[in-house]
């Protein structure tokens, strides 16, 4: 096991909204350290949804307020088609 993915935090497991897999760890889109803070985005890593977190950690879909921001932001959209790549390269690979 490689030890080049600081991106995986891990969360209280509960399951991806979108397509219900079991997540007890995350891929951070945006740069943090540490513990993801409400309002993080993260991108779950069975489906590559695009969620974010709310209190305790809890993740959920995104508001269409909150989508509508992302879709003004530039730097966390190139960083989530980033992370997005990323996750379906290692999908991919584990067929
Ligand atoms: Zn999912």
């Amino acid at each position: 096991m490689k030890r080049t993915e600081p991106e995986i935090t891990r969360i209280p497991e509960q399951k991806c909204p979108m397509c219900g897999k079991k997540l007890d760890a995350t891929m951070e889109a945006t740069e943090g350290k540490g513990a993801p803070e409400p309002g993080n985005y993260m991108i779950c890593a069975g489906c590559a949804s695009v969620l974010i977190f709310a209190e305790d950690n809890r993740f959920r879909p995104l508001t269409l307020e909150e989508a509508e921001n992302l879709a003004h932001d530039e730097e966390a959209r190139e960083q989530i088609t980033e992370a997005v790549r990323r996750i379906r390269g290692m999908n991919a690979g584990l067929n």
